[in-house]
């Protein structure tokens, strides 16, 4: 302990005989001022999920979904990585059973139960 307090001093006081000014030990976040933003600091995945919204694009599914009314003039939109994929409709709001049925690629699909239209389309994987 004396011996660091020593030494500390020795350092201090060889420094201000030799005008040098001592860095401060911690460098402020925003290297121009202020507070830096979401971009700026974001790394890795996040920053990759902020870009795509940038463009317009939601990868991940973390916005909420559009409302589609399920018309043949408005199908609810599945996507797919594939040509075919298998969907579950809950017909009506109270139903404790789910309809389930492949989806193919092309027009917009009936559900065999309540008639609400689906249609499958393309979706690139984010990574
Ligand atoms: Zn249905």
């Amino acid at each position: 302990m004396a011996g660091r307090l020593l030494l500390r001093t020795c350092t201090t006081t060889l420094r201000l005989r030799n005008n040098v000014v001592p860095r401060p030990l911690q460098r402020a976040m925003a290297s121009e001022g202020g507070i830096p933003t979401d971009e700026e600091q974001a790394t890795g995945l996040e920053r990759r999920v902020l870009m795509s919204f940038k463009e317009g694009k939601d990868p991940y599914s973390i916005l909420e979904p559009k409302y589609y009314s399920g018309t043949k003039e408005d199908p609810q939109i599945v996507p797919c990585t594939l040509d075919k994929r298998l969907v579950g409709c809950l017909c009506e709001e109270d139903n404790t059973a789910i309809v389930w049925f492949w989806l193919h690629e092309g027009g917009s699909q009936r559900c065999p139960s309540c008639g609400t239209h689906y249609k499958l389309a393309h979706f690139e994987l984010p990574h």
